[in-house]
């Protein structure tokens, strides 16, 4: 950037007719200012502006702010105010597919991340959503689900008749001991189990079982994408056969003949 001009301000100056305010030509003056200690800073940064002892006062006292973030509510959100819902699978890297560092390195943190198989709504899921966005400052939702997902490759009545082979009554199952409210209906757990029939379907639903939820804040950004494990690429879900078409994203792909339980219609 260069300045090519060069006068001396002063109240009630004028030119060509024009009433030029001083306190704008002091403004203007000030940004060329701080625009020079900028350079300086650039050029000695490593030198002679602070000492170490300086420096690792400061770190120390920010580690230590970081450290205590929960205890500052929604000022102590992490660094890009988002929560992650993603399938659980192993090839679906988190940080590569969507460009950040969940929790890494210590000192850092740009999302709460939340992993279930499928990287789809459940009540738990709705339940650490609605924690992080009412009350740690979360404002922005993003969710990932992926190709080849485990959820397509086989029919959930299947597995549940694998379970109640082994002799386990799948009526009565406690979903969580400590909290034993919490019960399904008779004949729901296949439903549960939440396998799907196909990636971008289930995708799309989960953004707007989201978008939908009353305990999710209506100002929250929520979006969703399908991680290509083939190709090591995100993209939007899709119902576009040729988006489609390099990748697995249906349960037929995998020989999965029947529809499974219908827990997305
Ligand atoms: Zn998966």
């Amino acid at each position: 950037m260069v300045f090519a001009f060069n006068f001396t301000a002063s109240k009630n100056n004028q030119m060509c007719g024009v009433n030029i305010r001083y306190e704008f030509l002091q403004a203007l003056l000030k940004k060329v200012d701080h625009f020079k200690e900028f350079k300086i800073q650039l050029l000695t940064r490593n030198s002679k502006l602070k000492t170490l002892k300086e420096e690792l006062d400061s770190r120390v006292a920010a580690y230590d702010l970081w450290a205590q973030r929960r205890r500052h509510g929604q000022d102590g959100h992490n660094n890009r105010k988002l929560w992650v819902l993603a399938c659980m699978d192993e090839r679906l890297p988190i940080d590569e597919a969507l460009g950040i560092h969940v929790d890494t390195p210590a000192g850092g943190g740009d999302a709460h991340c939340f992993r279930n198989a499928g990287g789809i709504v459940t009540d738990d899921a709705i339940r650490s959503a609605m924690l992080t966005c009412n009350f740690f400052g979360t404002k922005e939702i993003v969710i990932v689900q992926h190709t080849q997902c485990g959820m397509l490759s086989v029919n959930a009545t299947d597995l549940e008749k694998m379970l109640r082979d082994k002799g386990i009554d799948t009526d009565n199952i406690a979903m969580d001991p400590t909290l034993p409210e919490l019960k399904l209906d008779k004949g729901a757990f296949a439903k549960w189990i939440g396998m799907m029939d196909d990636v971008d379907e289930t995708c799309m639903k989960t953004i707007e079982a989201f978008k939908n939820h009353p305990l999710i804040p209506k100002d929250v950004v929520i979006s969703g994408w399908v991680w290509e494990v083939e190709t090591r690429r995100l993209r939007a879900p899709t119902r576009d056969a040729e988006k489609r078409a390099r990748t697995d994203v249906t349960s037929a792909q995998f020989g999965v003949k029947v529809k499974q339980p219908p827990r997305w219609s």
